[in-house]
This record gives structure tokens, C-alpha cells and sequence, in this order.
């Protein structure tokens, strides 16, 4: 079986000459996986449908929005019917009111929620107002956490258990890098240096407190508890960025979940269903320094708008009652069985599963919860099984690093068919 990919190989010749990289996004380009993107022209539920008329079972999602699945129809008819009443207003709607008050429902130690249109524009404002609210310049991040792609946060750890200041982008000015610190997940000794060295300057610590976008980091209750106690003492703000994890194990924050304190938490994905929707939340003491109460300014022409947060508003009134959560859980675990008793003599087949996430390791060593530790054979092993499942109508995003996203569009004998075909093609590269 050889799928043509034909339209989307003249379509990205053509993307070449008037985008970098042919591309609107990086990791889309597949260089990871040494291929081209294909170009899709549909998608529904779990499908996917290429220029080329070739079907996928989707199980990137949009990196992560789409946990209803693709058009889901109570999501689209609410877009249609938002867009038939103006497509912005760049006023007050009542949307606005609507969508917050189902997040602060769902975050109950929040208070005030401000909208934006992306991840990274949620983060760069709240790192805005923690550093407003503080007085100090410095924020700590950790190595592989990834928080979108404002200046301060495009920084990577040096060669020391803490560091700060080498910027992982050309056009980063030195002066701001050093303002980030960096230190590795899953260390208490790190964070018990790096507020030692710095507490006093840091306006806050930034988290993914479910680490999704270099790998599935998950991390330690304590070590996360550890780093709000040392926040606390410090009087640094911690911010959890829960981009990826907000909505997506439960109605609500992986942060509270798992007991741990926000001082301001980050939103985007499934909070837009799909569209561009970003938010910060947070107490009103801190949340109403914003302008035009207090004075740390953020403005947007579209935040706010009315078709985006259409998506977002009947996205989450969908999860609300909580029914998808059981069934992703329950689609997860048929895949834990599926992959168990497939790879039963692969030692080395190895994945984490949080809920609906999960990222595959393919390597004997234990599964890392930090990001300098990814074996570099379970990249290998990764990459080279990418195009042979893209031939059989499985489309994994593109890297390594990346995680899979189950939706509750997936059906169970999908899941186990990912399953298998994970297991096989991972036998036939187990030389590589
Ligand atoms: C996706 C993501 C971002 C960036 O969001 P964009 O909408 O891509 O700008 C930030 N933080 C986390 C944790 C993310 O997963």
C-alpha cells in the first residue's frame, strides 16, 4: 500500500516560495521526522482528510484543542451562529461574561479573567503582571518546559545544575535572557539553589504543572509542592501554565488536582475549541493591576471575540458534566491494555499516559521526568516510525518530543489499532 502525497508535496513547493519554511509553524514543517507536510483539506471527529484524498485517524488534535475531536457539531453550529451575528465587534459581548464565568467555575481560586488570542500572549501578560505586581525583573523556568514564544521565555538551561541568560532564538537581546533563569524539572537541590542565588529578584516561577510539550515530564507532587512552598518564602508569584493541561484531564486545572496553589494561571487550547482564544486568570488583587484598572498595560483588537469564544463556550459546557473525562480515561486505558499485551517482549515500549495524553519512550531506561534525560535512541526509534504510519492512516504529530492526544471523537478499536501498529512498526526499527 503506497499513498500518493503528490498535491501536498506541489503544495508545499509552492508554500516554500512564499513562507519560511513553507510553514506558518516550525514543527509542521516535519523536518523532525526528515519528510514534508502534508496539506489537509477536511477533518471531522478523529479523521483527517489530505489534499490528496488520503484518510488519517488524527492523534496530534491540533496539538491539543480539539477534545471534543474535529467539527465537533455542537461546537460548529455555535461558531455558525456566532459568525451570522458579526465577526468582531472590537466591543463588549456578552460571550465575554459567559466564557469567564464558566472558567472561574472551573478554577474556584481565581477570580478575574482577562482574554487574549493565544497561549503566548496569556503568558507574556501574566509575566508582565507578576513583574508589575512585584517590582522585580527575574522569573525561573524549567528545561523543557515550554510557555509559547515571547522573548523572555525563549531561553534554554546552560551546563549547571541553575543558569540563566542563553537565549534559545537569534533576536533575543542578552539584556532580557539573563532575566530568566532556567533550572531542570524533578531536582529539588536545583530549586533549593535557584532561590538561594535568586529568590529575592524573581517576580515568579513559570510551570507547566503537567510538563506536555517536550515529552510528557510529568513531575512529582512534592517537587511541584516544593516549588510553592519556596515561592511562598521567597514572595515570588507562581504561575501555572496549564495551556495544555487546563480542561483536559478534569473540568478545571491539573494545578488543583494535584493540591497545588496558583497565583495566576495560564489558558489557551481547549478553552478556544479550536479557535484562537488565550486567557489569564487570577485573584483581583493582582488581576485588577491590569489596565484599565491598575497600571500594567494589555490590550488586543480581537481578544475578546465573539466566534472564538463561541467555540470556547460550547466546548467547555460540553465537558462540564464531566462525562468526557471517564470516557477519555477509559479509551486511555483500553490503550494501555492494547500496547501491554503487543509489546508483552518489547522491554524497551514504553509510555506515559496522564488521562488522554501520552507520549511514547521508546527505550529500556525508565520513562524521564526530565527533559536533559530523553533517550536519544527513542527519538531515533520515533522518527523512523513516523512515515510507515502515516502509509497505514495513523498521523502522530510529527517529533519525538511531541505527545499524543486522544479525543472523545476516538473510538475504542481505534486506540487499540494505534496500539498495534505502534508495537509493530516498533519491532521492525528495533535494529535502528
Ligand atoms: C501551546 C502552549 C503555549 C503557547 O500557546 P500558543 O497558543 O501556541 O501561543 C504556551 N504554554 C503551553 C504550556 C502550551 O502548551
Amino acid at each position: 500500500m503506497s499513498r500518493s502525497r503528490s498535491k501536498s508535496e506541489e503544495l508545499y513547493r509552492r508554500a516554500c516560495a512564499l513562507m519560511p519554511g513553507g510553514v506558518s509553524s516550525p514543527v509542521r514543517a516535519f523536518r523532525s521526522v526528515g519528510s514534508t507536510p502534508i496539506y489537509f483539506k477536511q477533518a471531522s471527529g478523529s479523521h483527517f482528510r489530505d489534499e490528496d484524498d488520503n484518510d488519517y485517524v488524527d492523534y496530534c488534535m491540533s496539538w491539543g484543542p480539539l477534545i471534543l475531536g474535529h467539527a465537533h457539531p455542537l461546537v460548529v453550529e455555535a461558531v455558525r451562529q456566532a459568525a451570522v451575528d458579526g465577526l468582531s465587534y472590537g466591543a463588549c459581548c456578552k460571550r465575554e461574561i459567559e466564557a469567564a464565568e464558566l472558567i472561574l467555575e472551573a478554577f474556584p481560586s481565581m477570580q478575574r479573567v482577562r482574554f487574549v488570542s493565544s497561549g503566548t500572549e496569556a503568558v507574556m501578560t501574566a509575566i508582565r503582571l507578576a513583574r508589575g505586581a512585584t517590582g522585580r525583573a527575574k522569573i525561573l523556568k524549567f528545561d523543557g518546559g515550554y510557555h509559547g514564544h515571547s522573548d523572555s521565555l525563549l531561553v534554554k538551561a546552560g551546563s549547571g545544575l541553575v543558569t540563566f541568560g542563553t537565549s534559545s532564538s537569534l533576536g533575543v537581546p542578552t539584556g532580557l535572557a539573563s532575566e530568566t533563569v532556567v533550572c531542570g524539572f524533578d531536582d529539588e537541590a536545583a530549586l533549593e539553589q535557584a532561590f538561594t542565588e535568586f529568590g529575592p529578584q524573581l517576580a515568579a516561577a513559570i510551570v507547566e504543572p503537567l510538563p506536555g510539550n517536550n515529552g510528557l515530564l510529568e513531575q512529582r507532587r512534592e517537587w511541584l509542592l516544593k516549588l510553592r512552598a519556596l515561592c511562598d518564602q521567597h514572595g515570588a508569584l507562581l504561575i501555572l501554565d496549564e495551556v495544555i493541561s487546563g480542561f483536559r484531564t478534569r473540568f478545571g486545572g491539573y494545578g488543583d488536582s494535584v493540591g497545588v496553589r496558583a497565583d495566576l494561571v495560564t489558558l489557551g487550547k481547549i478553552i478556544g475549541g479550536g479557535m484562537p482564544v488565550g486567557a489569564l486568570a487570577g485573584p483581583a488583587k493582582l488581576m485588577e493591576l491590569l489596565a484599565p484598572v491598575g497600571g500594567v498595560y494589555q490590550a488586543g483588537t480581537l481578544s475578546g471575540n465573539p466566534v472564538s469564544l463561541s467555540a470556547g463556550i460550547s466546548t467547555l459546557r460540553e465537558l462540564k458534566s464531566g462525562a468526557t473525562y471517564s470516557q477519555l480515561d477509559e479509551l486511555g486505558r483500553s490503550f494501555d491494555a492494547a500496547a501491554a499485551q503487543a509489546a508483552n517482549d518489547l522491554p524497551w515500549f514504553k509510555w506515559r499516559r496522564v488521562g488522554s495524553v501520552i507520549w511514547l519512550h521508546l527505550d529500556a531506561t525508565e520513562v524521564p521526568r526530565r527533559a536533559d534525560v530523553i533517550s536519544k535512541t527513542a527519538v531515533l526509534r520515533f522518527n523512523a516510525m513516523h512515515g510507515p504510519l502515516l502509509e497505514q492512516g495513523i498521523y502522530l504529530p510529527p517529533s519525538a518530543y511531541e505527545v499524543l492526544f486522544l479525543s472523545a471523537a476516538h473510538s475504542r478499536s481505534e486506540v487499540e489499532t494505534l496500539a498495534r501498529a505502534l508495537v509493530e512498526q516498533a519491532r521492525k526499527h528495533s535494529a535502528s
